[in-house]
């Protein structure tokens, strides 16, 4: 039986976020990256193969792994020809021009004629065509923060999340250029079989996501406003209303979409709700 070989970060900011998304699915997957290169999922047919994270395009690109999950900015920056076939939701970060803090900055057009230290010289090649802008890009591999302090750089472009290594630094974030989430990416060619297990997999990974964006929702209403409450909650299908024991009253469950429940949640205390619990959701399948 074919088995499909996922590639993961070895040990890095995506390696436990990926191995959780396994364990969610149901997939056990040992955590042990720091040593092993390879290991068989024990109960899905899927084998891990742990790499650096700049590796793993490469190698999925090559069918040497059959997907992998990598950042969006080093499946940008390294561009190969895989698909991205799903965003996770993980690893959020995104990629910023930096100046330092002593800069009279005043836009864009600024970074004319400068030279710009990065690890990332296609995406800002890339950046800077698009804004027309003429800048030298000084390539280096790691620590480019320091490059204008030690004179190597007017400026940098890197990977900000929340902005204290720059500060540290005497830079301020003046442009935040691309947005990058942890991505499954796929090999074009899988096999039927593999593409099945794709397929499977995907559908576990949906409803993790579907899960997390939603809460149970449990209240209790009076008989009497029940409408005015049952219009509020839109559930799955619909609510289910259970009688109480106490007459006149019914016990409300439904779905409700997380980024909604602080506007829901005064509505329906405003039309008579009590004793309302909200409680996360394992998995959810549509
Ligand atoms: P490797 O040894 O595998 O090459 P690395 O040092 O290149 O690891 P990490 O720092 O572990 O990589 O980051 C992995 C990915 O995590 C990044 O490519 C990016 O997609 C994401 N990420 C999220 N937030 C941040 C952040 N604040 N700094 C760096 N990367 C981040
Ligand atoms: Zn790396």
């Amino acid at each position: 039986m074919e088995r499909l070989k996922i590639a993961i970060q070895k040990s890095g900011r995506l390696s436990d976020k990926s191995i959780e998304l396994f364990e969610k699915a149901g997939i056990k997957v040992s955590n042990n990256g720091s040593r092993l290169l390879f290991a068989e999922a024990a109960d899905f047919p899927v084998d891990i193969l742990y790499l650096r994270d700049d590796d793993i395009p490469q190698y999925v690109a090559d069918g040497v792994a059959d997907a992998g999950i990598v950042g969006e900015n080093v499946i940008i920056e390294t561009g190969k020809d895989i698909n991205v076939t799903e965003k996770l939701g993980f690893g959020k970060c995104r990629l910023s021009l930096a100046v330092p803090r002593s800069v009279d900055y005043t836009g864009l057009q600024w970074f004319n004629g400068k030279k710009i230290a990065t690890t990332y010289p296609v995406i800002l090649k890339k950046v800077l065509q698009e804004n027309n802008i003429n800048a030298d890009i000084h390539v280096i591999s790691g620590s480019v923060e320091i490059c204008p302090v030690i004179g190597l750089a007017d400026a940098i472009f890197d990977i900000v999340s929340t902005g204290s290594t720059l500060l540290s630094n005497g830079l301020v974030e003046v442009e935040k250029l691309v947005y990058s989430e942890a991505a499954l990416v796929t090999n074009k060619k899988l096999s039927d079989t593999k593409k099945e297990i794709l397929d499977k997999l995907l559908f576990r990974i949906h409803a993790i996501a579907a899960a997390k964006s939603n809460k149970y929702i449990l209240l209790n209403a009076p008989k009497d406003r029940l409408n005015d409450i049952l219009k509020l909650l839109p559930g799955m299908k619909s609510p289910s209303v259970l009688p109480l024991a106490e007459e006149g009253w019914v016990s409300v469950h439904s779905v409700v979409q997380e980024n909604r429940f602080w506007d829901i949640i005064d509505e329906l205390r405003a039309a008579g709700a009590q004793g309302i619990l909200v409680v996360p959701i394992e998995k959810m399948v549509l």
